[in-house]
């Protein structure tokens, strides 16, 4: 089954305590549309300008990523910048261009309208639901948010969420979107807002997958141990598409918490990997076996 992926497609330039490299292909429909491929087909919607590089539109074809939903308008693709501090969990945005991104609609092909799985991967909230609203009820989705749309646009994500499976968030904006201090208490209240599952990452300390608790619907994913990070940038839009990819690849009439883990895992199997480079360098050169591998390895460091 394929995986709908609508997000930003952003050129980036990123600021490491070691290094620096400008116009890197970013953005978070990008990385979660990659991230995906390595699982099912995907299906990009997003936007970009006349400056975009041919380079990446071909990288993108060279994972069968469907690109019948990319605009290509005239004008700049979207720009940020960031640093990361001596501590790379903290990140600084030195500078946001929208450029075209600034009046972008998105509008799904006629071939995108039925696709079961979705994932709304960061953008304003608005546009998220104006997503679903060109749909069929999709069978499983997915979204993810940040700070910035808590702060500046908190009615249009309650709105979104009640038609939503899962969010994804970290924990800081778990608390902000809540105001609880707790973070089993964050995701009670979050269920609340309509999804029936929350997943949590907590950076370089795993993530929590929560559901019913009345089924004990708990699950903690480690993070896998890696000591040389080279950028962090998109590790969240890389566990958001291989959550996605691997749930339409096992492609089953009714979602459970048991193949959520699964997916959970498979996430942060992929954005393991997309730390170790810049960009999306690193998932240019992984295998499927590489894949493979550390998902078990997964299973073996959190087993006991
Ligand atoms: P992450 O590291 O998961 O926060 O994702 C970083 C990616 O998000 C970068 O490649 C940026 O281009 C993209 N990004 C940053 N700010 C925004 C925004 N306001 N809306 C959509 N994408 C963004």
């Amino acid at each position: 089954m394929p995986v709908l992926i609508v997000g930003s497609i952003a050129l980036d330039t990123v600021k490491t305590p070691a290094e620096e490299h400008a116009d890197l292909l970013g953005g978070s429909a990008s990385y979660a549309s990659v991230a995906a491929s390595f699982f099912t087909s995907a299906q990009l919607v997003g936007i970009v300008g006349s400056d975009f590089p041919q380079a990446h539109v071909d990288y993108f074809q060279s994972r069968q990523i469907d690109l019948e939903g990319l605009q290509k308008v005239a004008g700049e693709s979207f720009r940020w910048s960031g640093e990361y501090m001596t501590d790379m969990n903290v990140r600084e945005t030195r500078s946001v261009a929208l450029n075209v991104f600034e009046h972008f609609t998105p509008h799904l092909p006629e071939s995108y309208r039925q696709t079961p799985f979705v994932l709304l991967a960061n953008i304003a909230p608005a546009l998220q639901s104006h997503v679903l609203d060109q749909m069929a009820r999709p069978r499983f989705v997915v979204v993810d948010t940040m700070d910035l749309w808590i702060t500046i646009a908190k009615p249009d994500l309650l709105a979104l969420l009640a038609r939503v499976d899962l969010l994804i968030l970290n924990d800081s904006e778990a608390k902000l979107l809540t105001d609880e201090t707790n973070l089993i208490r964050a995701a009670e209240a979050i269920r609340g807002y309509g999804p029936q599952y929350v997943a949590i990452k907590k950076g370089e300390h795993g993530c929590l997958l929560f559901g019913d608790p009345a089924k004990q619907e708990f699950f903690s994913c480690p993070a896998f141990p890696l000591a040389n990070l080279h950028d962090p940038t998109g590790a969240g839009d890389c566990f958001a598409g291989g959550l996605i990819g691997q749930l339409a690849r096992e492609d089953t009439p009714e979602i459970t918490f048991e193949q959520l883990k699964r997916a959970v895992v498979s996430g942060s199997v992929v954005a393991s990997f997309n730390v170790e480079a810049f960009s999306l360098e690193r998932l240019r050169t992984l295998e499927p076996k590489e894949v493979e591998d550390r998902y078990l390895e997964f299973g073996r460091i959190s087993r006991f």
